[in-house]
């Protein structure tokens, strides 16, 4: 299953080039009080909530998909955890340029970790991406990012796809400099998540697939999430060693190489096998 959110926090199922408007399947959603949950109430009732778009789906209004203005299909994220240079390539197109290194200590993943992004830097394809700091270089990444569905801590490897609800391309967009990389990629906006999230049931392996971004037409990305250093089922066991995991919580698994500048005006197109397009437009931040 393909689901979206779009338009007034509006849920939809996308099929082919419409969406079914499955909005009222929200209203099985538990109501909270303060305080809230630490994990995503669509993402943790994804089970419950896709019991009632079956019931309901048949009657669903319908939208086309080309006038629906896409939200983060995850809304409330309690983390999103981001791995460094965890293509081979990317990390030798790293410590070669100085432009991306700025003298940042770059590790292999292994030894640098993960980090995390601000959650308030999240939108959907719709948002489009407001750049900041236009003097410096603002660099795109695509990468396979997943989506947690059910709460972990110490997950092994070969348990690990279990934990997981599904997948979305990510966009993790970057101003170069020599600041941590938790401030350079936080900003309002830099981090996409979309088109939609394909359930797991649905894109069940996500260990080989071809992912590509354009920028105004012009190739600068092209990879295969088989050259990922640590896979999916790594780097859950990773960071599930080091924080729980709750429904809803993002890992976005790296940029392979091809990292390339941004300005306003430019219009991305990335894709990921399985998946689907995801075109954003980039502008400056007011
Ligand atoms: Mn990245």
């Amino acid at each position: 299953m393909k689901l979206c959110r779009f338009g007034n926090n509006q849920l939809g199922i996308v099929e082919g080039e419409r969406i079914l408007d499955v909005t009222e399947a929200l209203e099985v959603l538990p109501a909270h009080r303060y305080p809230l949950p630490d994990e995503d109430p669509l993402i943790a009732n994804l089970e419950v909530v896709r019991r009632r778009i079956d019931e309901i789906s048949g009657t669903a209004s319908t939208v086309p998909l080309s006038e629906a203005e896409l939200l983060s299909p995850v809304a409330s994220p309690g983390k999103i955890i981001a791995a460094p240079v965890n293509y081979v390539k990317h990390l030798q197109e790293v410590l070669d340029d100085h432009n991306l290194h700025h003298d940042n200590q770059i590790n292999h993943i292994q030894r640098a970790g993960l980090f995390l992004k601000a959650t308030s830097s999240l939108v959907g394809a719709g948002a489009g991406i407001p750049l900041r700091k236009l003097e410096r270089r603002n660099d795109h990444e695509v990468e396979l990012a997943v989506v947690i569905g059910k709460r972990g801590n110490n997950i092994s490897r070969e348990d690990a796809l279990d934990y997981v609800a599904g997948y979305c391309i990510g966009l993790d967009i970057t101003i170069r400099g020599p600041e941590e990389r938790s401030l350079r990629k936080s900003p309002d906006g830099y981090t996409v998540l979309g088109p939609w999230l394909v359930t797991s049931d649905e894109l069940s392996d996500a260990s080989s697939l071809d992912l590509s971004l354009t920028v105004n037409g012009e190739p600068r990305q092209k990879a295969n999430t088989s050259d990922l250093i640590l896979g999916v089922r790594e780097l859950i066991e990773f960071a599930s060693g080091f924080y729980t995991l709750h429904p809803g919580d993002v890992i976005i698994t790296g940029t392979p190489e091809g990292v390339g500048p941004l300005v306003p005006g430019d219009a991305m197109h990335a894709w990921i096998e399985g998946i689907g397009d995801l075109r954003v437009a980039v502008r400056a931040a007011a």
